[in-house]
């Protein structure tokens, strides 16, 4: 039996201009391009009824930072949430902030750094919405401590296409709450959510940056740094010999010594073009690793930095995917149980490293075991390694095809929201209860991933 609750629809909606109508739709690698017809939503209650007339499809779009496919749908309908962005409710008490889906880590930051919290778990970039960041049960690099992002949303209302509003949480409708937590946006169209903030007092990170060499120092430092909340390493998937699997080990929390909370400033950088091709090479990559792995001089640096430069440095400069140029980018990232993870890493690495291909955005990270709550949730306790490869015909998709078969003899899976390129033997491996969780799928919800992944026929 579904459950309601009522919720007072407080501020007035976003006067920002949206997308409307027929138009390419590009997720944040800029492949593949698919039009679509974009539906901008700016009440709770504008689902379903403005959905009435339309045909070929639905899928919910928060801000489009997915790289792949998963927020695209050929020649249907996009359901726009980014003007379904008010703030509901905040508990100092308890954390727990109530807002709709189209929110952005951005917009919740601003409310809540002010006010002492934090987001209990962010990627690497705070453009995305709340809707979004609950149906890929994104992950930060807090995983090991936290978890993903599913295990701090109390509770989310879902609306089906059949007008069906569902209260969904742990004890009310958990089959839906897990379903739908990581379920891609197929499962229905969640309206708002609540996410359990976290108390901070100050805006500054305890900032520690390590030089490691090979996989086994790696694993060493991370074994160390136990105790730190944040965790992350950049990696060198480009050079061999000496210098194979170098990288630098960032370890930070949250400084303890009260300081000033501002809101964070609107960034001001735009690549406003896009960059011909040929501007990321391998010989440029190569300048970028060599000078990025001694940009730290010493081979370990403490200090205290921003929280923006920590968590999101890639946000400032808006766009910064323009510099792959117009064929996009395609970005590869597996997560490996530790059985095989040392093995299947470095084995991944030297494919990667003989490719020439690899970028120098290339991020290595251990999940830890606190369990997602999605039954298509990406996390597993092991290690995840994540890089782009700009797109070169006939180069770039062998190799995304050769590295996604080593992830499944490794054992591992890749990440839906990452991903242009799984093949449907690759998804069945990766995911094999997703015969289960097509059970939950809205039957008017599909996207261009869920088409490709399971070799389904759009029949909505
Ligand atoms: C620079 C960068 C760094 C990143 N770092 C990380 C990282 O560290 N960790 C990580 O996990 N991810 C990371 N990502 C990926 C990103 O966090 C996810 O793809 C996120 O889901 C994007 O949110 P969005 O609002 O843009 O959603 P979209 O990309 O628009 O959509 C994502 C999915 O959510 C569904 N959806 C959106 N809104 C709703 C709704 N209201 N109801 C139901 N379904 C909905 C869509 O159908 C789609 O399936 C990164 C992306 C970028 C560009």
């Amino acid at each position: 039996m579904a459950s309601t609750i009522a919720v007072p629809e407080t501020a007035q909606p976003s006067t920002a201009p949206l997308p409307q109508g027929s138009a390419p739709f590009e997720s944040w690698g800029r492949y593949p391009v698919y039009n679509a017809n974009v539906v901008p939503l700016h009440w709770q209650s504008d689902y379903p009824a403005v959905a009435a007339k339309l045909h070929n499809g639905t899928l919910p779009v928060g801000m489009g930072r997915s790289y792949g496919d998963v927020c695209l749908l050929k020649g249907g309908n996009l359901l726009l949430t980014t003007a379904m962005n008010r703030l509901i409710d905040f508990d100092p008490e308890t954390g727990i902030l109530t807002a709709e889906s189209g929110i952005t880590l951005a917009q919740i930051l601003d409310f809540a750094v002010p006010r002492g919290f934090f987001l209990p778990v962010t990627p690497g970039t705070k453009y995305v919405t709340l809707g979004g960041a609950i149906a890929n049960d994104i992950h930060g690099k807090n995983h090991e401590v936290a978890g993903s992002f599913g295990n701090h949303v109390p509770c989310f209302e879902l609306v089906r296409s059949d007008g069906t509003r569902r209260l969904c949480s742990a004890t009310e409708n958990p089959d839906w709450f897990a379903a739908t937590i990581g379920g891609m946006g197929l499962t229905g169209l969640i309206t708002w959510a609540q996410l359990r903030l976290k108390p901070i007092v100050s805006r500054l990170i305890d900032y520690e940056g390590i030089q490691f060499h090979g996989l086994d120092e790696f694993l060493a430092i991370k074994e160390q740094y136990k105790h730190v909340e944040y965790t992350v390493s950049w990696i060198d998937c480009v050079s061999t010999g000496k210098n194979f699997a170098r990288g630098v080990f960032m370890a930070g929390d949250h400084s303890k010594v009260p300081g000033p909370l501002p809101q964070s400033p609107e960034p001001k950088l735009v690549l406003p073009f896009d960059l011909p091709g040929f501007v990321l090479n391998s010989t440029t990559v190569s300048m970028f690793n060599t000078a990025f792995f001694h940009k730290q001089i010493k081979s370990h640096v403490k200090t205290l930095q921003d929280y923006e430069p920590f968590f999101y440095p890639l946000d400032k400069v808006l766009h910064w995917n323009r510099g792959y140029g117009k064929n996009g980018l395609l970005q590869f990232q597996y997560a490996i149980p530790w059985e095989h993870a040392k093995e299947g890493t470095i084995a991944i690495l030297k494919e990667i490293a003989k490719s020439g291909l690899a970028s120098f955005l290339a991020v290595l990270k251990a999940f830890g075991d606190i369990p997602s709550i999605g039954m298509m949730s990406f996390p597993l306790a092991g290690i995840m390694l994540a890089l782009d490869f700009p797109i070169k015909a006939n180069v770039s998709f062998p190799l995304m095809q050769r590295l996604g078969d080593m992830t499944r003899e490794y054992g591992g899976r890749l990440y839906s929201a990452k991903d242009a390129c799984m093949t449907p033997e690759q998804f069945r491996a990766f995911y094999p209860n997703w015969q289960d969780f097509a059970r939950y799928r809205d039957p008017a919800f599909t996207s261009s991933y869920w088409e490709r992944v399971t070799g389904e026929i759009p029949t909505v």
